[in-house]
């Protein structure tokens, strides 16, 4: 029993939060400040308020992590909207700045 190894666990990528932790709304910052605009443009893609990456580059293939970050309407509380992993994307890629990030849904 002792050297029976455990079962790992799967990570799956993105992963998304669609509504706060702290009190369980669904509205974000972004989008009600945005709604009209993004109606008269007929606009999907959500604008991503932060965003926060690192890469880890040990390895063939750099790996970059990168976190979305949005605010709750209703009670103001900073979130995670969504966590992903690129792999084998350069780290020169640093240009894909925050405005040009899209939320996955
Ligand atoms: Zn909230």
């Amino acid at each position: 029993m002792a050297d029976e190894k455990p079962k790992e666990e799967t990570f799956t990528f993105p992963k998304t939060f669609d509504k706060c932790p702290h009190c369980g709304s669904t509205r974000s910052f972004v989008e009600v400040a945005l709604k009209k605009e993004m109606e008269r443009a007929g606009a999907k893609d959500i604008p991503v308020l932060m965003s926060a990456e690192c890469t880890y580059a040990r390895g063939l293939f750099p790996i970059r992590l990168v976190a979305l970050f949005e605010v709750c309407w209703d009670c103001g509380g900073p979130y995670a909207a969504a966590l992903m992993k690129f792999v084998g994307a350069s780290p020169s890629m640093g240009g894909n700045g925050p405005g040009r990030l899209q939320r996955p849904r």
